[in-house]
């Protein structure tokens, strides 16, 4: 699945919501968060986040490994 990384704090560019197929983009108080059982990894999101906060998670750089699970966790609670 893909995940959505801190340079989405506050940022809340929605360009990534509108291209994606699936609508699994949840928003948060802080960000947007991606919910990792309805993503199918089109990619489509990626090129359209103007603060490239979307990675897949095997991509995702170290120092962000934990919004993984912050992506599972908050996208659920709606
Ligand atoms: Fe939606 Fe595709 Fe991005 Fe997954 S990779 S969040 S399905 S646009």
């Amino acid at each position: 699945a893909h995940v959505v990384a801190e340079p989405c704090f506050d940022c809340k560019y929605t360009d990534c919501v509108v291209v994606c197929p699936v609508d699994c983009f949840y928003e948060g108080a802080q960000m947007l968060y991606i919910q990792p059982d309805e993503c199918i990894d089109c990619e489509a999101c990626v090129p359209e986040c103007p603060v490239e906060a979307i990675f897949h998670e095997d991509n995702l750089p170290e120092e962000w490994k934990e919004f993984t699970a912050l992506n599972a966790d908050m996208s659920k609670q709606s």
